[in-house]
């Protein structure tokens, strides 16, 4: 397939945010596509090589790009950068830098999306000392039989910057449409992608096999399938209204979520937002096999540190110290772990997804053996108020942040938030009722004390309909120092000369973020804004939605991707939630 058909669709998308029209656009870029190439094409739409969860990074720095610009056009490098400063975007000013070009010389051969992809696998690939010039060498070849607005999407992609603002569901109904001639049949693509993780592989299958292929879909070990999630609850008496007589509660334990993929000696561990984690935890892919009776297996499990002499669990915040490349081993024993079992997903070759609850459970405990470093979570069947109460208790006096309460015949939902499972955590009974996981977009420097960090910081919330990111808040409090200057190093690299168009904001920040770092912030009310952008019109026509007095909790949440932020619906529950809460104090 020509390259420059994607490069014109990709032309076309980069004109529009609305959602409708970027569908269009695919389903004609679709219907021109081989079923060789679509999954090729549905990981570049989305500036990727592979699944994310694959971590294929393709890491080109620009002073890299740069110099194969120049090497490819004969022209100075600080030409180029000349350009390059003009608009801030390195892709186009290639464009302009070999528009010169070619009008002194002749294109070669047409270029193909199988030649670029191969291509730019490779540079993915390369590695050790050598690498950055054969990097220059593949780029060069490239952008010497490319066009300029060829060149221009290739830079985008090696450089990260092809930002078309294009969600997965809209990559499906465009999927639907071109194959089934109904956008309604997503449904069926959806469950598929929940369960394996990988949009190409989906897109390849229907257009391969159509809408019947897709729903023989079936669950792959190593692929990590998409986490089911909870609502939340304000209290045990809100549980009882919502579950009535009978239901499981688990301790909710404050760690990282990992879903292990096992089969004998081969372990891969997968990060709630689906990133491969297994470098971070050797101890579980050393012990694991050895409790496991099955012969493949997939689990889920919150991994959570401990304290080694009292067995007592300890924050979140102590896994941090295992997020690291070298010296792995060392965190490992100064930051023990266990391992706490929750649910079982796949076993002997077969999903478990659609059992009930309680099924699963016991074939988790008929498949794998506890010892001191692997366990079930605590749990206990609930019957009435007081039960409730007392394993409440005694969870929080374990070290817990409260309860996951589940349904006992219900199905596991990938890669959906439903009803079957609720949180109760102990924090919920005051203020907002909830903490926040909220979008870094821009940062404020500080002054004082302050000065050489963000001071404050502006925060988003994630407009699932739009997939964009909408403001919400300046926060300022709740940092220590200690937290300005992680935080400083985390944001620093994340600087863009210009707002990412997926930012929704009027504010003016001093500078702007890449939206990838969530962060958690408890607040004492939410309320109506003139300002800020979240869930615009959603209340009152005109005006967003803002918090009052936010606070940072001390969390960085490393492990949520921001599409895994508190979404405007959320927010728009919580504030008229909170109306409800007002209305019936002043009754009393
Ligand atoms: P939160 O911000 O409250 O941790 P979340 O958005 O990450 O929530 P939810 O599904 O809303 O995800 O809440 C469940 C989270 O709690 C899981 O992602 C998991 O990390 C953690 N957890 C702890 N104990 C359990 C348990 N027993 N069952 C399921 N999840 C648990």
């Amino acid at each position: 397939m020509e390259f420059s058909v994607l490069a014109n669709s990709f032309y076309k998308m980069e004109s529009t945010r609305k959602r409708l029209e970027l569908t269009q656009f695919l389903v004609e870029l679709f219907e021109k596509t081989p079923i060789e190439v679509i999954s090729k094409i549905v990981y570049l739409i989305q500036g990727k090589l592979r699944p994310d969860f694959e971590g294929v990074e393709l890491g080109v720095a620009e002073k890299i790009a740069i110099k194969s610009i120049s090497k490819s056009s004969g022209i100075a490098i600080k030409k180029i950068e000349e350009e390059y400063r003009k608009g801030g975007d390195l892709g186009h000013a290639a464009s302009v830098i070999l528009e010169q070009k070619t009008q002194m010389t002749f294109l070669a051969e047409d270029i193909t999306v199988e030649r670029v992809y191969e291509t730019l696998f490779r540079i993915a690939n390369l590695e050790g000392s050598r690498s950055q010039d054969m990097k220059m060498k593949y780029i060069s070849s490239l952008l010497n039989d490319a066009t300029p607005m060829e060149a221009s999407y290739i830079l985008k992609i090696l450089l990260g910057s092809l930002r078309l603002g294009i969600a997965e569901n809209t990559v499906m109904d465009a999927l639907a449409i071109t194959f089934s001639g109904d956008k309604k049949n997503r449904s069926v693509l959806q469950h598929a992608y929940n369960v394996s993780s990988d949009l190409g592989k989906v897109a390849e299958t229907v257009a391969e096999k159509g809408m019947k292929g897709v729903e023989k879909f079936e669950i792959a070990l190593f692929n990590p399938i998409r986490p089911m999630l909870a609502d939340r609850v304000k209290s045990e008496e809100e549980t009882l209204e919502k579950f009535g007589e009978r239901f499981a509660a688990e301790y909710k334990l404050d760690g990282e979520r990992v879903q292990l993929h096992i089969k004998g000696k081969e372990v891969l561990l997968f990060s709630r937002s689906l990133e491969n984690i297994s470098s971070y935890y050797p101890d579980i892919i050393e012990k694991i096999p050895e409790n496991i009776l099955a012969e493949n297996i997939i689990l889920e499990a919150e991994a959570v540190a401990i304290n080694e002499n009292t067995g007592e669990f300890l924050p979140f915040q102590e896994l941090m110290h295992r997020r690291r490349k070298y010296k792995i081993e060392k965190a490992v024993t100064q930051y023990p772990i266990t391992v706490n079992l929750f649910d079982i997903l796949y076993c002997n070759g077969k999903s478990c997804l659609e059992l009930g609850y309680e099924e699963r459970r016991e074939k988790l405990e008929k498949n794998v053996k506890e010892d001191n470093f692997t366990k079930y979570i605590p749990m206990s069947v609930i019957k009435n108020k007081s039960e409730i109460e007392e394993f409440m208790e005694n969870s929080i006096n374990s070290g817990s942040e409260g309860l996951m309460l589940k349904m006992l015949d219900k199905p596991y939902q990938a890669g959906s938030r439903g009803s079957h499972w609720l949180k109760l955590k102990r924090e919920y009974q005051n203020e907002l009722g909830d903490s926040l996981d909220l979008v870094v977009i821009g940062g404020f420097f500080g002054k004082g004390r302050r000065t050489g960090s963000y001071g404050t910081l502006l925060l988003a919330t994630y407009d699932e309909d739009e997939d964009t990111f909408t403001s919400i808040c300046k926060v300022g409090t709740g940092f220590s120092d200690e937290d300005l200057d992680q935080i400083y190093q985390i944001l620093n690299p994340k600087v863009t000369i210009k707002k990412n168009p997926r930012i929704t904001s009027e504010m003016e920040a001093d500078v702007w973020f890449e939206p990838e770092l969530v962060i958690e912030v408890v607040a004492s009310e939410i309320t109506l804004s003139p300002i800020h952008k979240a869930a615009i019109n959603k209340i009152r026509k005109g005006a967003g939605l803002a918090l009052r007095f936010p606070k940072f909790t001390g969390k960085i949440r490393i492990e949520k991707a921001v599409e895994d932020a508190s979404t405007n619906e959320e927010i728009v529950a919580l504030y008229n939630g909170q109306k409800k809460v007002a209305h019936e104090k002043n009754l009393m």
